[in-house]
């Protein structure tokens, strides 16, 4: 076996099912392992790796950055801090932005400003966060217990109490809780990642937003992986027409560095003052530099892109042999196959093309600038291990 493979087993906690596969390094939308193999990367690091790999205006960003300065605490400003923050609001007409290091904490922060400004507003016994069945919000106890799904929790009970789960379009389900209970925020991802690849209907993301609006309930979206235009949308609820009061972010916007962001509302811009938050880590400036460079340059010409690249993806895949479904939006696309989803990403990974699975689907996540061809070489080699009897 590979000495890394093994000192790796050895050593690192087991908490993953890993490929007997290492990555050495990357090059835009080609992957190398170890032994010199080339993959196209249709997985991008679930969801991450945008820009590809040593994309060299992200490489440039990150470092300048470091060579003036790798960090300092949140006592004093740093420019690469400040501007995204501008970015981030300016792009999304949203009003303040607290920066963590990963999708579980920007989703605890945004549990937290809606906590606060509930019970503020109606009583220290408004706590409730009504989430969805099928759902996905991270790793933490209490994102733990946003996430509706049960074998996630098996034996790390208990969890953080005041969670409810409600199936998704079932209007009526969620209108019934929020008659009898008090209700302190609502939140939910527009397209499922996790949970299967599968987006909310127009109908019933419109409805939750009228609904939190009316109660004055916050809304929060989680766009960890729907983010940073992997959608085709700087920011997927910009796609749906809903002004959600907070967003939380992470995986696409460091664009390969960890960096978390919880996005918030005029509404909400004032719940968290001093001392109610903070992270040693948060707004790091060479983390911050390049979420810069990545989010300044998803204009509309880059977004089209990206919509362009998702048509070709569902127009080769819907009606192909082997394939039952192909759901998602943008570059976030779930594909149900006759064969087991697990068998295909195996044998892919053989013919050089990395796939990742989310449920019983095979997932793809793959740079938003991926070159077409390389992107049509990849579809093929997946059509035709679908196809396989
Ligand atoms: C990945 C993911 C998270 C968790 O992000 P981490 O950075 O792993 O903590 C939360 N929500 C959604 C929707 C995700 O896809």
């Amino acid at each position: 076996m590979n000495s890394i493979i093994s000192v790796d087993k050895q050593y690192v906690a087991g908490t993953y099912g890993r490929f007997p596969v290492e990555i050495v390094s990357g090059n835009g939308s080609i992957a190398v392992d170890s032994q010199g193999k080339e993959y196209i990367d249709m997985g991008t690091g679930i969801g991450v790796t945008g820009m590809g790999y040593s994309d060299p205006q992200w490489v440039k960003a990150i470092t300048d950055q470091l060579n003036k300065l790798q960090h300092t605490s949140n006592l004093y400003y740093t420019e690469p801090c400040a501007m995204l923050a501008k970015e981030l609001c300016e792009r999304t007409g949203m009003s303040k932005v607290f920066f963590s290091n990963s999708g579980a904490e920007a989703n605890e922060c945004a549990i937290k400003v809606a906590r606060k400004y509930s019970q503020d507003k109606k009583g220290e016994d408004c706590y409730t966060i009504v989430t969805l069945v099928n759902s996905f919000h991270g790793r933490t106890l209490t994102t733990l217990a946003a996430t509706g799904q049960d074998h996630f929790h098996k034996l790390f009970n208990p969890l953080t109490p005041g969670f409810v789960h409600v199936a998704a379009e079932d209007f009526d389900q969620l209108v019934d809780v929020v008659s009898n209970t008090k209700v302190a925020g609502i939140m939910m991802e527009l397209v499922q990642g996790e949970g299967g690849v599968i987006a909310l209907s127009q109908e019933y993301v419109s409805k939750v937003a009228k609904l939190a609006e009316e109660q004055d309930i916050p809304l929060i979206i989680d766009e960890v992986q729907t983010g940073n235009g992997r959608t085709g949308s700087l920011y997927a609820f910009m796609a749906y027409g809903i002004s959600p009061d907070v967003v939380s972010t992470a995986k696409g916007l460091g664009g390969g560095l960890p960096i978390g962001a919880t996005i918030m509302s005029a509404k909400v811009e004032s719940v968290l003052g001093p001392g109610d938050q903070g992270s040693t880590y948060g707004g790091n400036p060479v983390a911050s530099a390049g979420a810069l460079n990545v989010i300044s340059r998803m204009d509309d010409e880059f977004l089209q892109g990206v919509k362009d690249r998702s048509q070709y993806v569902f127009d080769a895949f819907n009606g192909a042999k082997g394939i039952k479904s192909v759901t998602g939006k943008g570059l976030m696309i779930g594909i149900e196959t006759e064969r087991p989803a697990k068998d295909i990403v195996n044998e892919c990974m053989e013919m050089g093309v990395l796939c990742l699975t989310a449920k019983t689907k095979v997932r793809l996540l793959p740079a938003l600038n991926i070159p077409m061809d390389l992107l049509a070489k990849a579809v093929d080699v997946i059509k035709t291990v679908a196809a396989k009897e």
